[in-house]
């Protein structure tokens, strides 16, 4: 292959006794897999190996039964019964000469132990950070020294299960290492509490246990929270964090740098636009140690990989969610295919989806968590039975993803759009504060089609059925998307409420440019990012904002998105008056009634206007006329099936293309279950 600039991404990097083939480094990520479902963990990471990421790491796994985060699907190593799952997921890495990592973890008082049912131990005595009615107890010498050896004996069955690096985590405030570390947790008055070194004790013990354990054969990583945002509280690159990394600097093989808490680690791109954001708290690392150094910042450039480690900020270049959502983004760099890679949008979906325990999703990447369960690949798909003309009506994230799969396979794919400019709510939203990266959605898969012979792009086309029966394209898709209801119908209320003469917006209003006027209530029923990024559309614009919801807090659904305390930050920076556990009651053209949802009291406020997140209308009128037509295949996608997330429309538009003239095999109720054996 012809020399590039980017060579330099593809050298091999020593870390102790192993090497990785190159720089692209898959970070400990959470999928919801786990030890509920090993196959599909070995499948999600075996894409990743033959995407070219150099090592692929698990997300964090147990080590002992007296720290689980049960029902949540991690990994397991609680006993030499766990190792045959684990070595699905080694061998599949391995087959593809990437390095497999294994993040061990002993939680703490992260874990309630709702399994187990063990009395959780932590550094000191204190409740667990669940609201979970149990509390940890504070751990004796005896505990410390089980702790120890349970490290110990699981990293020697991670080498048993065939990893080439062992994790010791001290990271995003979830391990009891990271807890030992921090004077708010640490009470301790024994030599491993007080001083910066009686704190630092444990963890030092326990890399240097590991090490002496399975060093010869393993890499030792440490993944160390060098920031936890909260000042002179916790740590800070700039103060303890670095005397830390200073006394531990050559114990460990690779350092594997972040700043704590998960939420800050994870930003989204609503709260951390910039690629690389993590650099100014970790960049130190490198002038410490002699060790690779890797350190993550959802980075998809090609040139911000290049220019971290030309800098000699890192060693590696870490990802999780730009490796989720483009499992091949080393081969697409090294291919010098830049315009195919499909880019992380920094949208958290990802995270969601372990918070709620699901199998892991993606906003990008349909086939994240699918590789096992339908046997899909994120850059493969099979060839057309038969080439057929296709027509795809609607070009948001659904009509996007199904005309690019569709024409994948070989069809003829005619994709039209009311809009003059394609993208549907994608680009529309992109508008909005802190959405800029959705309009990736649309980009990505714009630029695919345009460069394909098969596909015809028919912006500024409206169609009505007959149109489309006069076409005599005979497999139709429509994916004409939703929009925001004007009667309040949501959650809260199931019946449309009286709002006589007010002046109701809509999010798709303010989208068109409607003006909301000076005083605008917004009422969210929807719970996700909507009514809180409008309210500050709002607001910014020079509105007077009120945001009201039934929920207890703003946007509550972004609670799994790690989002909802910036959220609420933000809200009230902007000067934004909230009524929480409130329901709107009945709206006119001068004011609103709103009542508490407890207690039942009731308020007016005079405001202009009113506009309500609360649910959506699909868009299937063209849909429902052309049923009764005799077209061969007539499928409604995304938000015209029904309004959900970019993410679902995306998914469901994917999953059309591969059913179309392969329903059974595809069948959306057919796929594989792992059963426990
Ligand atoms: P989804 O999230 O399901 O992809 P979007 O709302 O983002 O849905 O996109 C729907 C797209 O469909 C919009 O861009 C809209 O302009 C387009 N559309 C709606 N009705 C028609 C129609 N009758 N003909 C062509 N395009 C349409
Ligand atoms: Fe990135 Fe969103 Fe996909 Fe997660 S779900 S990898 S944040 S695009």
């Amino acid at each position: 292959m012809s020399q590039t600039r980017f060579d330099v991404l593809f050298e091999s990097v020593k870390i102790g006794p192993v090497t990785a083939p190159n720089r692209f480094y898959q970070v400990p990520h959470c999928n919801a897999l786990g030890h509920l479902r090993p196959r599909a963990e070995a499948e999600n990471r075996r894409v990743k190996a033959q995407g070219g990421w150099g090592v692929i790491c698990t997300q964090e796994v147990e080590i002992h039964p007296s720290s689980e985060i049960s029902p949540f699907a991690e990994g397991r190593l609680w006993d030499d019964a766990d190792i045959p799952a684990m070595e699905l997921t080694t061998s599949a890495i391995h087959e593809y000469g990437s390095l497999a990592a294994i993040e061990l973890v002993y939680n703490g008082h992260h874990a309630p132990n709702r399994y187990s049912r063990i009395a959780p131990m932590s550094v000191s005595a204190m409740p667990v950070d669940s609201y979970d009615p149990v509390q940890a107890r504070a751990m004796n010498k005896a505990d410390i020294s089980n702790m120890r050896r349970w490290y110990v004996d699981a990293a020697k069955r991670a080498r048993t299960a065939g990893f080439d690096i062992v994790y010791v985590y001290a990271g995003h405030d979830m391990s009891l290492l990271q807890h030992f570390l921090s004077p708010r947790y640490n009470q301790r008055t024994d030599n491993y509490g007080g001083s910066l070194v009686n704190r630092l004790r444990l963890l030092q013990e326990t890399l240097t246990d590991v090490k002496n354990a399975v060093g010869d054969s393993c890499g030792i990583a440490l993944r160390f929270a060098v920031d936890e945002l909260i000042g002179r509280e916790g740590l800070q690159a700039e103060g303890e964090a670095h005397e830390m990394v200073s006394i531990l600097s050559e114990i460990p093989d690779l350092w594997d740098v972040n700043i704590s808490d998960w939420s800050n680690d994870s930003s989204t791109a609503r709260f951390e636009p910039q690629e690389g954001y993590q650099e100014k708290f970790t960049a130190f690392v490198k002038t410490i140690t002699s060790k690779p150094v890797v350190g993550v910042g959802r980075f998809t450039s090609p040139d911000a990989m290049l220019s971290q480690v030309n800098r000699g900020i890192l060693d590696f270049i870490g990802a999780a969610r730009p490796s989720i959502a483009d499992p091949y983004l080393p081969n697409k760099i090294r291919e010098g295919r830049f315009e195919d890679i499909r880019e992380c949008i920094g949208c958290n979906i990802c995270v969601a989806s372990d918070n709620v325990i699901a199998p892991i999703r993606c906003t990008q990447n349909p086939v994240a968590g699918e590789e096992w369960k339908r046997n899909w690949h994120p850059e493969t798909i099979a060839p057309a039975v038969e080439a057929v003309d296709t027509l795809v009506v609607g070009a948001g994230p659904a009509g996007l993803e199904c005309a690019l799969q569709l024409a994948r396979r070989g069809h003829n794919v005619s994709l039209a759009d009311t809009a003059t400019t394609l993208g549907g709510r994608a680009l529309r939203e992109s508008t909005l504060p802190g959405l800029a990266s959705y309009c990736r959605v649309a980009d990505y898969r714009i630029s695919q089609l345009q460069r394909m012979p098969n596909v015809q792009l028919l912006p500024d086309n409206q169609l009505q059925a007959n149109d489309i029966v006069e076409a005599g394209i005979e497999h139709v898709f429509i994916a004409t998307g939703s929009s925001w209801r004007r009667d309040a119908i949501g959650r809260q209320h199931r019946l449309a409420l009286p709002l006589e003469s007010a002046k109701v917006l809509t999010p798709d209003d303010i989208l068109d440019g409607a003006s909301a006027g000076g005083n605008v209530l917004v009422y969210d029923d929807d719970h996700y990012y909507m009514g809180g990024v409008i309210a500050e559309h709002l607001q910014a614009s020079g509105c007077t904002v009120t945001l009201v919801t039934p929920a207890a807090r703003i946007s509550e659904w972004t609670e799994h998105t790690l989002e909802i305390d910036k959220i609420q930050a933000r809200i009230y920076e902007a000067g934004i008056q909230v009524f929480t556990n409130t329901e709107l009651v009945s709206a006119n053209s001068q004011s609103v009634t709103l009542q508490h949802i407890h207690s039942g009291v009731q308020q007016q406020l005079s405001v202009e206007s009113l506009c309500l997140v609360t649910s959506r209308v699909a868009h299937d009128k063209l849909y429902q006329s052309l049923l009764a037509s005799d077209l061969k295949t007539l499928n409604c996608i995304g938000d015209c099936e029904a309004p959900g997330t970019v993410a679902a429309a995306v998914y469901a538009g994917h999953l059309a293309a591969r059913r179309f003239q392969n329903e059974e095999a595809e069948d959306q109720l057919l796929f594989r279950r792992e059963l426990a054996s």
